[in-house]
């Protein structure tokens, strides 16, 4: 039990999954040192607000959620992506006590200690072993790297966190170890270019379980594989060595879910976008990866509207969502990021043709989807279930082609000794554009 004294912080957490891990390590850094999460305004003796600086949307966003923080409660610390941008922020609120950069874990610390007194005796054992985590207890996100060695021209990521940093590879095995054997069931693997992993520490080799492992992603893939927990594979680009993983796939040690930031298929946007990694030949080798797995399930994110984009480029992107059955994809029309390099280029596309262009996309991509669902009746698969659903024994899970949050959810009836963290063989028998329902087998 937390002190009744115990200083109580409340967090607000925006963004990517990467910002999520981000805020989870600030809780566990407070916890440790004695401090209470509060899970609400009022109860705070003091907010923090982990922002987003990616898109001017989400720049909109955090500076709303600062304000409101500011309003509901008045004592405010702002971190995050944004807060690499300190005059941005102290020109819309100039009351925010103070402001940190993306993972400056002391700084922020330091923030805290100044405008609220920290307690005299930490409660260090109040800690669990795996540190605190704000997704739900069942799977957990693992961060391998921070930072980046690309330079796409449409992204401020590389100048707001820098370059590439990986973790060691036994760390970040044994923060996996340790999340399983506090029950987690699912490991969602981020970074901002999964791929690039251990190239910065010329991936270094390190004992873990008495074996060599390299900081490298086919070894992180191995080493997660002999968990027993589901992995997920986030943020992958097409570099030959993925075909490696793909044959964990094949063997069940890693999930049949690819998730690879694609962006676009044409090759004037891409080189315009200074991507990584060749996209020639990646519908062949798409179709390589689906039939060793059949079951593979490929996310993907697109930017429509980018630059220089001409209709011919977009016909070229919808015929590649289209062949390669891109089976999940988030699309955004491009937005102008300050600082980022894609604002000079020539070209600009109009807001109608962008809009008109979006519209487009996720038509397709809807047809995309509903047939993949469609062909998922009849089919029995494991279901991990996230929460409990309206009535006696109904329940919203995922499939191995669902990841949290972003992709579709599976609705289970007719299971009333569920629980949810669990895995449950379900008989798929209907489906719509995104969804699965099913029953247990
Ligand atoms: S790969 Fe490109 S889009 Fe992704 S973080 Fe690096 S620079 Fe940004």
């Amino acid at each position: 039990m937390t002190p009744q004294s115990a200083p109580k912080v409340g967090i607000v957490s925006l963004g990517c999954p990467k910002a999520l891990v981000d805020s989870e390590r600030i809780i566990t850094r407070l916890r440790a040192e004695g401090y209470a999460i509060s899970p609400d305004y009022a109860g705070a003796d003091l907010v923090l607000v982990n922002t987003c600086g990616f898109l001017d949307s989400a720049r909109e966003e955090s500076l709303d959620a600062i304000g409101e923080a500011i309003e509901q409660n008045g004592k405010v610390i702002v971190t995050g992506c944004l807060g690499a941008e300190p005059d941005v922020i102290e020109k819309a609120h100039p009351k925010v006590l103070a402001i940190t950069g993306p993972h400056q874990y002391e700084q922020v610390m330091g923030a805290v200690h100044t405008h609220l007194t920290p307690p005299p005796d930490p409660k260090r054992d109040l800690i669990p072993e795996s540190g605190l985590r704000l997704t739900p207890r069942h799977y957990a996100y693992l961060k391998i790297s921070e930072g980046c060695n690309n330079r796409c021209s449409f992204c401020i990521i590389p100048k707001l966190r820098g370059d590439l940093v990986s973790r060691p590879i036994h760390h970040v095995l044994t923060e996996a170890e340790r999340l399983v054997g506090a029950g987690v069931k699912e490991l969602l693997v981020i970074s901002q270019d999964t791929s690039a992993y251990g190239l910065d520490v010329k991936y270094a080799v390190h004992k873990w379980r008495d074996r060599d492992y390299q900081t490298r992603f086919i070894d992180l893939a191995r080493g997660l594989g002999t968990l027993g927990a589901w992995v997920r594979l986030h943020y992958v680009y097409p570099y030959p060595h993925v075909d490696e993983v793909v044959e964990l796939m094949a063997d069940g040690a890693v999930l049949p879910y690819l998730d690879i930031p694609f962006q676009h298929a044409s090759p004037t946007v891409l080189k315009a976008m200074k991507r990584p990694a060749k996209q020639d030949r990646v519908l062949e080798r798409i179709k390589s990866w689906r039939a060793a797995v059949p079951e593979l399930a490929i996310r993907s994110t697109f930017i429509v509207g980018f630059p220089g984009e001409t209709e011919e480029d977009f016909e070229v992107l919808l015929d590649f969502i289209r062949e390669a059955k891109i089976d999940r994809a988030g699309c955004f029309k491009y937005e102008n990021v300050a600082h980022a390099d894609s604002g000079e280029l020539p070209g600009h596309v109009p807001e109608d043709v962008k809009e008109e262009r979006w519209h487009r996309f996720m038509a397709a991509q809807a047809e995309i989807s509903a047939a993949r669902a469609a062909a998922q009746i009849g089919s029995v698969q494991d279901v991990i279930i996230d929460a409990s659903g309206e009535a006696e024994g109904e329940w919203i899970g995922r499939s191995k082609a669902d990841a949290p949050e972003i992709d579709g959810v599976v609705y289970l009836s007719g299971a009333p000794d569920a629980r949810v963290g669990e895995i449950v063989s379900a008989k798929i028998h209907d489906a719509d554009e995104y969804d699965l329902y099913g029953m247990p087998a």
